[in-house]
């Protein structure tokens, strides 16, 4: 099945080595129809958000680096113009779909049938291990790709595939209640502005942790109960006394960590209340979690890592927005823009997220 409209070539964005220039390819190959193999889609990707994690890969920041030359891009939304011969699927051509972190799992090992689809052996990951939606024209996996819900604006789903579905999650393994409190560390992110409002919207109570006038205005739009920008406590502890202040002098129950920066961690385990979780979430290089032996079990705290979500997660992640509970901060640019939208999240300089329009 296919739409007969399909270009020989179209542009995406690529680099050939990590750190490596980024080049706009205006003639790059299009897959075609005939080209799929069985179990494989042909996506006419309309938009995408940048998440921190495309620049991780471009400068190769993780232990296992991407496949090069590498398309990047795993927040991708746009409509199903193929589907390959002998592919058992519900999709037809015309569906609005996304393209998530996760291209494709077994969906038979241990790991999948418990709905840790990310953690399966053969896990596939779109702008990484697989080329992904920086692109107009991506080949994704029918199994794993995410229906977009009628009326829900692509550039505003596209956040929500990795961003949106990635917090949910996280929140999921907080372990945290209606009325608890609840820390966002890199609160005006990506993530972490779209965790304060998943938060919100399950009866949390907020605090967001980030810095700069813009993020903190940002954040008291969604409802967040208190911000604190860590640039004004800074040295000493300061921190953690003002985390532990505003949440009833004994600190949160949960700390979900969206900080790309490792600073954020150590704190988050001295101001935990007893039982307190904290989430694991922002992938800073090199980084480890110092955790003090004693008090980790004098205040039986726990450190859960979460990565991304499984296909529920992202069909009830998307769901939130659809039903606009969630409203992603979308500046949305032409994809060329790319380079330059690595370089302002670098600065920590992009509220919420920035979306690429693929046209
Ligand atoms: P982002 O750049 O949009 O946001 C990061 C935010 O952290 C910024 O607003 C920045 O100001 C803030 N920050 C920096 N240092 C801080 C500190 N010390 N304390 C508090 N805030 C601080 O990035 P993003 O797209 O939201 O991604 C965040 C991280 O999450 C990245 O490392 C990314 O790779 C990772 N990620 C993980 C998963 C997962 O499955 N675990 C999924 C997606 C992204
Ligand atoms: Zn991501």
């Amino acid at each position: 099945m296919s739409n007969p409209q399909i270009p020989k070539e179209g542009v995406a964005v690529v680099f050939d080595k990590c750190n490596g220039p980024i080049r706009v390819d205006k003639h790059h190959h299009v897959v075609q129809p005939s080209e799929l193999k069985p179990g494989e889609v042909l996506v006419r990707v309309e938009y995408t958000g940048v998440c921190h994690t495309d620049l991780h890969a471009w400068k190769g920041d993780w232990p296992a680096a991407p496949k090069t030359p590498l398309v990047g891009g795993h927040e991708g939304a746009g409509h199903v113009v193929a589907i390959a011969d002998g592919t058992t699927t519900t999709l037809k051509v015309g569906d609005a779909v996304g393209i998530k972190w996760l291209a494709d799992s077994c969906l038979n090992c241990e790991n999948c049938r418990l709905g840790s689809e990310a953690t399966c052996d053969l896990a596939q990951c779109s702008g990484y291990t697989v080329d992904g939606s920086f692109q107009q024209y991506a080949v994704s996996f029918a199994r794993h790709l995410t229906p977009i819900p009628d009326g829900l604006p692509l550039e505003v789903a596209a956040p929500i595939l990795c961003a949106g579905v990635t917090v949910w999650k996280a929140l999921k393994e907080a372990n945290a209640k209606p009325g608890d409190w609840v820390v966002i560390s890199g609160a005006g992110g990506g993530l972490g502005h779209l965790a304060v409002q998943y938060a919100a919207a399950v009866g949390y109570r907020v605090v967001g942790i980030d810095t700069g006038d813009d993020k903190r205005k940002l954040l008291a739009s969604y409802g967040a109960d208190t911000f604190i920008d860590f640039k004004q406590f800074g040295g000493e502890g300061k921190l953690i006394e003002e985390v532990k202040r505003v949440c009833d002098g004994k600190g949160p129950h949960a700390a979900i960590i969206t900080s790309a920066g490792g600073a954020a961690y150590n704190d988050a385990l001295e101001y935990l209340r007893p039982h307190g979780t904290l989430v694991a979430v922002g992938l800073p290089p090199d980084t480890y979690i110092k955790a003090n032996v004693f008090w980790t079990v004098f205040k039986s705290l726990r450190v859960v890592g979460s990565y991304v979500g499984n296909r529920q997660d992202a069909i009830e992640a998307l769901d939130f927005a659809a039903r606009g509970k969630v409203k992603p901060q979308i500046v949305v640019e032409p994809l060329e823009n790319l380079e330059k939208v690595y370089h302002r999240m670098e600065q920590g300089a992009v509220p919420g997220r920035i979306v690429l329009k693929n046209f």
